[in-house]
């Protein structure tokens, strides 16, 4: 169950969106002044590198974040427009890297640990499985700002989700953000939004979904939609396609063998985002960035976006 790794994958099409629409989510969350709890259920190892072994591997970052720096390049050079919140984006990742470098990805625990204020005292839980990328997601925050509001837990992050709803702040925001490596994934993604609602029903849910042909793909942003509903709770979903893939390259391996790719993001060309109880801001700033995205990391046929909000 631990071929997944996240290093082939940062700084993606997938990971631009979920994390640009983290920022927005946090940025508003975190202008009332009351402690806000964060979970992130599926956390990864927190940083990357981009000109490690594993992204030169998938190249994945060439078509998402390379992309959009490049779209941006071009914008300024021409003196065009860039949306606002692509702009906050890159700015924060310009934070972890050397002056108009670009090798170093921050992932979900690392760019929320950012966002975080210490004298608020607000609080992140991160769940992480991989043993190793546990490990080097505890050493890579321990090296940043801020790292004392963060704790690691090598635990399921379904289960130990649980535990944390309600929180004692009464403010809580839960990133969840599997591999669905394992199909069961899907499941358990809505059985945890089901139970986080029963437990806490005014916490912010953010789910991050691969949009292939899959049933249990799917049906998942439908059963979200569902269980929103019966618990009256206003929700937003957004989609980025960046359109049909070249065909894929072969999968590297290092001469040791021990660089895997799974096969179910191999070529994945759209990914969506489910949030229950957004912030009233987050549909607007999406639709000020999403046209951009799927216009600029486009790669021809089928590339656009859909927004939709309810309840
Ligand atoms: N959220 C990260 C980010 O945006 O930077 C990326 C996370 S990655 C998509 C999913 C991670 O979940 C992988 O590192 C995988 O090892 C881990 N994982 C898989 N099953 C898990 C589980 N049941 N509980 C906690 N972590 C799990």
């Amino acid at each position: 169950m631990f071929s997944y790794r996240h290093a082939f994958h940062a700084g993606n099409h997938a990971d631009v969106l979920k994390h640009l629409a983290l920022i927005a989510v946090l940025k508003h969350l975190l202008h009332k002044s009351a402690a806000l709890s964060v979970v992130d259920t599926h956390a990864g190892a927190g940083l990357y590198r981009l000109d490690s072994d594993y992204a030169a591997t998938s190249g994945e970052a060439d078509s998402g974040v390379a992309a959009l720096v490049a779209a941006v390049q071009e914008d300024q050079a021409k003196g065009r427009q860039t949306p606002e919140l692509v702009l906050t984006y890159l700015d924060l990742l310009a934070t972890f890297n050397a002056r108009d470098e670009l090798r170093v990805y921050p992932g979900s625990p690392a760019i929320i640990l950012s966002q975080l204020r210490y004298e608020a005292r607000d609080r992140l839980r991160l769940f992480e499985m991989h043993p190793t990328d546990a490990q080097a997601l505890a050493g890579n925050l321990a090296q940043l700002p801020n790292a004392k509001l963060a704790s690691v837990t090598r635990q399921d992050g379904f289960e130990g989700l649980k535990a944390l709803l309600p929180p004692p702040s009464r403010r809580a925001f839960v990133l969840i953000d599997p591999s669905y490596e394992i199909k069961t994934d899907y499941r358990k993604v809505a059985e945890s939004i089901q139970d986080a609602l029963r437990r806490f029903p005014s916490g912010t849910y953010m789910v991050w979904h691969p949009v292939i042909p899959r049933p249990e793909a799917h049906s998942l942003p439908k059963r979200l939609r569902t269980l929103a509903q019966q618990a009256s709770k206003p929700w937003l979903q957004a989609v980025l396609r960046i359109g049909q893939v070249p065909s894929a390259e072969p999968t590297g391996m290092a001469a040791d063998g021990s660089l895997r790719s799974e096969p179910l993001r191999r070529g994945m060309s759209a990914s969506g985002l489910f949030v229950i109880n957004p912030p009233h801001t987050l549909r607007e700033e999406l639709n000020g960035a999403l046209p951009y995205l799927a216009q600029r990391m486009g790669r021809g046929r089928g590339q656009g976006f859909t927004l939709e909000a309810g309840g």
